[in-house]
């Protein structure tokens, strides 16, 4: 789950990462009498859990005068389709320079993957597409308690030495928060020193119990329905549906679908060993979703049978069109399943994805 950005900060600041004073509201009138804690200039942060809300408009600059306005007005947009509950209002930073720094999971090596670059504030997908270069990378086992100095001084090139005690915080959070992402950006310099502007956190779902995290927003009836099948189930602003087994492979899924310059309108990840049934429910569910005109089902078969997979997308019986990417376990029984029953299944994640796209188109 992604936390929102004042869950995310008040678990990075417990960690010692420097964050822009400030405080959460959830009314106008609450700014009003709190404005005398923040200084003459400062930010509403519209509380929504989808990204790029600076571009959106979720992200404004106020001062005294102009606060309590400017905060109704947020709290009566949506951001990306997502009404604005709460907003977080924090001091304006100077800023002299944004960086970039994140945590992930690389799935494949089992490592935390750690980016950094000096041109923070940033896409950093488009930045890692364009000028591969400007992104420094690290792995590092899970084990390891900190990042080595040596691999801290690789990432931080010529942004200032103080920055990687920041990374090491951000890591603790990481480890230590179950997450399979954290990430700051940006990273700011001011005269006053390093300030996170922004914190991102994702938990993993399976940890949410264990580190008492409790679900951020009211669940839709599909959301709810996804629960009860144990399914990981987001819903987004596009419309292709995405379904996929492991997270990574999901994400992977979604990441080539913005390649593509398609929009997910959803994704769901059935987890492991999904039989015919799991499936059906699956696209069913995603089916159910009205923005969703076309679904994109990729799955690598293990535990999970293509065949099984195959029967469930058809017992699905649903109206929009599926275009499947079946690999491993039983792949020619799910392909000739597939044949002839009006389902498309592409030789590659890439070709299935490119058809979503075009059938949208
Ligand atoms: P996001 O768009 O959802 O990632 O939201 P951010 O919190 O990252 O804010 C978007 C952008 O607004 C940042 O990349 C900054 O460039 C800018 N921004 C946010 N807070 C401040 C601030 O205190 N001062 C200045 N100068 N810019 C800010
Ligand atoms: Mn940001």
């Amino acid at each position: 789950m992604k936390l929102l950005e004042h869950e995310a900060r008040n678990i990075f600041r417990e960690y010692g990462i420097p964050v822009p004073a400030g405080f959460l509201i959830r009314s106008p009138g609450e700014l009003a009498s709190r404005m005398g804690e923040l200084g003459e200039r400062f930010v509403l942060k519209a509380q929504v859990e989808v990204g790029g809300r600076g571009k959106a408009g979720g992200i404004v600059v106020a001062d005294p005068t102009t606060g309590e306005r400017i905060a109704g007005d947020l709290f009566r947009k949506e951001i990306k389709g997502v009404p604005v509950r709460e907003v977080l209002a924090v001091e304006y930073l100077d800023i002299q320079k944004e960086y970039y720094a994140s945590i992930a999971i690389d799935r494949s090596t089992k490592q935390a993957l750690i980016l950094f670059t000096e041109e923070g504030g940033v896409d950093i997908e488009a930045l890692a597409k364009e000028r591969p270069e400007a992104v420094r990378r690290a792995s590092l086992p899970l084990l390891m308690r900190d990042i080595p100095p040596f691999m801290i001084r690789d990432l931080l090139g010529a942004a200032p030495k103080e920055i990687g005690k920041v990374l090491n915080q951000l890591y603790r959070v990481f480890s230590e928060k179950d997450a399979l992402l954290a990430e700051i950006n940006p990273l700011v310099t001011t005269s006053e020193g390093i300030f996170a502007a922004d914190a991102k956190l994702i938990v993993d779902d399976n940890a949410l119990s264990r580190q008492g995290i409790k679900l951020n927003r009211d669940l839709t009836d599909r959301e709810r329905e996804a629960e009860m099948h144990g399914f990981s189930y987001v819903e987004l602003k596009g419309d292709i549906g995405v379904i996929g087994n492991g997270a990574g492979l999901t994400m992977a899924t979604l990441d080539l679908i913005e390649y593509y310059d398609g929009k997910a309108a959803n994704f769901l990840d059935v987890g492991g060993g999904a039989d015919q049934e799991r499936v059906m429910h699956a696209v069913r569910l995603v089916a159910a979703d009205p923005s969703v005109n076309v679904i994109v089902v990729n799955l690598l078969g293990g535990i999970t049978r293509c065949d099984e997979v195959a029967r469930g997308i058809i017992s699905a019986g649903i109206s929009q069109p599926v275009i499947v990417r079946l690999a491993g376990t039983n792949e020619a029984e799910g392909r000739q399943i597939l044949d002839g029953s009006g389902y498309r299944m592409m030789e590659s994640m890439e070709q299935a994805v490119k058809a979503a796209v075009e059938a949208v188109q």
